[in-house]
């Protein structure tokens, strides 16, 4: 029923239309990047509410990240009201957790399972290697995870695998008996990884049919955005939950949730209707086992589907469509879709090659600048890098001109030392069974429980089939000395009290306390705060505010979620993924790798590092379909930009010292060159006597003109805005002058035999130095980490 959607419907073009309104059982929307896909989908979420063709509860809806989730609620509650409330709209991991914390006890978990995020997994996983001595059989904790990673989401677990695989392999044995101790481990930890949340959840739903009816009653309408980014078990997943019910088995939960006693059987109902977004040009997942032939292969496996194409793109600039049209368009193996746009060509892509990182990064926030200047918000501009590791230059240089930025990523700060502390505390509450929560706090703050003992509770704790954490409680059995004795005491005590407060058996309390209350009181009868502000460290300072900050997320948690309990504040925490942020600040350009960025736009975006090595990264080099995979990545990139597209990179990138020389990357020849504004060429920067006057030039000038041309300089029209010659070698073409901005060890005298301090490596000795003036380079041995070439003039060393 179109009545009364009028707004909804108002300036959608006619294929948008068509994926708002058509009804049926599948509905594959196919289309590059900004024509609306991930509009579309909202739009058809209101207007099912609004024509009263389901309730919110009967919909379930699918996004990339958290905050998407949080965006697209927010937009149908802005066109139908209050009424969006009660639908799930989350990530494929949050859903599965509201159904595993339902359903867990169905199969040998509890409610208040934890979650392993890949931090715990590795840890757990280092000590399984440990325990296994299977590093003497090439495996170590990171290559066991990739791989044990893979199979889940392959569906596959440790008794399946085994089935299948060479057992007459010997690191082929002892890499089933890591994967099947792994997981025993979990499960006695009460625990799911990443992973198991959602392969378990088809496990459930495979195994307990009746279960799953429920939920395939439950959602008649499910719909899937960024839908080439599923991998198999997420696939599985979703053919599980629009399969039809055919069993005419009681419906436990018929009748609101409540159970009845004898309930009525329930008619066979057809399978959900399925609506998936996608395009396969923003695959950008295979290495986390995503899988292209999800969407290609989509017609089949939902026969009658009706298959949508969008071809207008509403975000971004001719120039810029333009660009992305020609990059993608070397990709063999995909089908053609040219995207346009009626916004005109807009702006020149902007280029500029930095002598340094430093130098490109100076660049991005002096363009940061301008942009402000004419009047665009820091939050309407964007940095991309492909790696994390690429932030550290821009941040020194963004806070050295006060440029106000945010780093997308939110997983940093629960990352911290001091963050995981805390969490393993409210953990230790929470599910006492996560022994690495229990084991974690046993020490922290330092109570001089040792090794030796941890090993003694975890023995007696074994011996008598109790749990590490309830080995605490009967440690007076243990005969430990009187001091120790009394700060494991003393532990238990505080972890009882705290449990008291924030698990109240039901009726026991009128209300329960907040998480925050209860995390203030384990951290300071713990004495772990007291024992950081004790200390001289100033870093320690920096860790009381951040718990501090922790804190107030927790007060948030609270007036946000006033029902909420602890077991859901860990799960909220556990599941911030990358493109979540923990503040909303609006006033601050965001940082953040190319796959954070994906579905989200911004006026200007900067990608930066556009070298050879790192985008196409120097890992995919060896992948099969890896240039392929990273070439839509750089794709997905650019295509975020709805007016200023800029391109940036290094001729020489240093990274802790070390000095490396960069090439252009292929993608930008790619780009047809009269769409490109070279500010900086890379023949520029190779083409020595031009590069040193216009260093000159830029020092002299102080600054910049306008945009549009290529006076940044105080040169106009940049020779040689195609030429994109790789370097030959390395050194004979690297700058006199790096860049001012960065140190300055030009007269440090060194030869062979020397002894020097490296801010990271260490000390070491020096072997040999070559070249001469700026480009002298130090062939140094360090004691411990390895051999390095560093040029001298701006490495952080010293002679000692
Ligand atoms: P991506 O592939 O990057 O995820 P997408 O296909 O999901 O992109 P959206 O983010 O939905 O695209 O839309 C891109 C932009 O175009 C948004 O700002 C959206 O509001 C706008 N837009 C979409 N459809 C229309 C329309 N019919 N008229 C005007 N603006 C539109
Ligand atoms: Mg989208």
């Amino acid at each position: 029923g179109a009545e009364g959607q009028d707004d909804l419907l108002a300036g959608l073009n006619p294929q948008q239309l068509e994926a708002v309104t058509y009804r049926g059982p599948a509905l594959l929307i196919v289309a590059g990047a900004g024509s609306g896909k991930t509009s579309v989908l909202t739009r058809r979420i209101a207007s099912l509410l609004r024509g009263r063709e389901a309730w919110p509860s009967q919909i379930l809806a699918i996004t990339f990240t958290n905050k998407a989730a949080g965006e697209m609620r927010e937009r149908v509650a802005g066109l139908i009201g209050d009424a969006a409330r009660g639908m799930w709209i989350s990530t494929f991991h949050s859903a599965c957790v509201r159904i595993l914390r339902r359903e867990a006890e169905q199969f040998g978990f509890t409610k208040s399972f934890t979650i392993y995020d890949s931090g715990d997994t590795r840890a757990l996983l280092k000590r399984l290697v440990k325990e296994h001595e299977a590093d003497a059989y090439g495996l170590t904790p990171a290559s066991v995870m990739g791989r044990i990673s893979k199979l889940k989401n392959e569906l596959s677990d440790a008794e399946s695998y085994a089935r299948q695989a060479n057992m007459s392999d010997p690191v082929e044995r002892k890499f089933v008996e890591l994967f099947a101790d792994y997981q025993r481990q979990l499960r006695k930890a009460n625990a799911f990884d990443f992973d198991d949340l959602i392969g378990q959840t088809v496990y459930l739903f495979r195994a307990f049919p009746q279960v799953a009816d429920t939920y395939r009653r439950r959602f008649r309408h499910i719909l899937v955005d960024e839908y080439q980014d599923t991998n198999h078990a997420q696939y599985a997943l979703i053919h599980e939950l629009t399969r039809p019910v055919s069993s005419d088995a009681p419906d436990p939960y018929a009748s609101n949730g409540m159970m009845i006693f004898e309930p009525e059987t329930t008619p066979a109902l057809e399978g959900a209707s399925l609506t998936v977004v996608g395009d396969s040009d923003q695959s950008i997942y295979a290495f986390r086992g995503a899988d292209i032939r999800n969407i290609s292969e989509f017609e089949r496996d939902f026969p009658g589907a009706r298959v949508v194409l969008l071809e207008q793109n509403y975000r971004s600039t001719q120039n810029i469509l333009s660009a992305a049209n020609a990059v993608i368009g070397n990709n063999f193996d995909r089908k053609d879709k040219k995207l346009w746009s009626d916004k005109g060509d807009g702006d020149a892509i902007i280029g500029f090659t930095g002598y340094s990182q430093h130098d490109e990064a100076q660049f991005v926030a002096d363009e940061i600048e301008v942009l402000r200047r004419a009047g665009m918000p820091y939050s309407e501009m964007a940095v991309f890098y492909r790696t994390n590791s690429q932030s550290r230059a821009l941040e020194e240089i963004f806070i050295r001109s006060a440029v106000p930025y945010k780093i997308m990523g939110g997983t940093k700060f629960y990352e911290r030392a001091e963050i995981k502390d805390a969490l393993a505390y409210l953990v230790a509450v929470a599910n006492p069974a996560d022994e690495m929560s229990v084991r974690r706090i046993l020490n922290k703050p330092r109570r001089g429980i040792g090794d030796v003992t941890e090993t003694a509770i975890a023995r007696f704790a074994e011996e008598h089939d109790i749990s590490f954490r309830d080995a605490l409680a009967n440690s007076a059995q243990l005969g430990f000395g009187p001091k120790i004795q009394a700060a494991i005491a003393h532990l238990d005590a505080v972890l009882a009290e705290a449990t008291a407060i924030m698990l109240p058996a039901s009726g026991e309390l009128p209300a329960p306390t907040t998480v925050a209350d209860g995390l203030s009181l384990l951290l300071s009868k713990s004495g772990y705060l007291d024992s950081l502000r004790a200390s001289r460290d100033p870093q320690d300072e920096a860790r009381v505010e951040n718990l501090d900050e922790f804190v107030a997320v927790a007060r948030d948690f609270a007036r946000n979620n006033p029902e909420g309990t602890i077991v859901d504040f860990l799960t909220e925490v556990a599941l911030v993924s990358d493109a979540d942020d923990l503040d909303d600040e609006s006033g601050t350009v965001s940082l953040m790798t190319m796959h954070t960025a994906k579905g989200l736009e911004y006026d200007a975006v900067f990608v930066t590092g556009v070298e050879e090595d790192l985008i196409p990264h120097r890992i995919s080099a060896g992948e099969p379909g890896g240039p392929q995979e990273e070439r839509r990545l750089f794709y997905v990139g650019i295509t975020r930009a709805r007016k200023r597209l800029h391109l940036s990179l290094a001729m020489t990138r240093a990274q802790f010292g070390e000095v490396t020389v960069a090439m252009p990357s292929r993608f930008l020849q790619e780009i047809p060159a009269a769409l490109i504004d070279w500010r900086q060429s890379p023949g520029d920067v190779n083409s020595r006597g031009g590069m040193q006057s216009r260093a000159l030039n830029a020092r002299r000038s102080g600054g910049f003109g306008g945009s549009g041309s290529g006076d940044r300089f105080g040169v106009k029209a940049l020779p040689g805005r195609d030429s994109l010659k790789p370097l030959s070698t390395a050194m004979d073409k690297f700058p006199n002058r790096v860049t001012a901005k960065m140190r300055d060890n030009g007269d440090l005298e060194l030869t062979a035999g020397d002894r020097i301090r490296h801010v990271d490596f260490g000390e070491g000795r020096v072997d040999a130095v070559t070249g001469e003036g700026a480009k002298r380079i130090a062939h140094v041995r360090f004691d411990t980490a390895g051999q390095k070439k560093l040029l001298i003039k701006v490495a952080p060393i010293e002679k000692i």
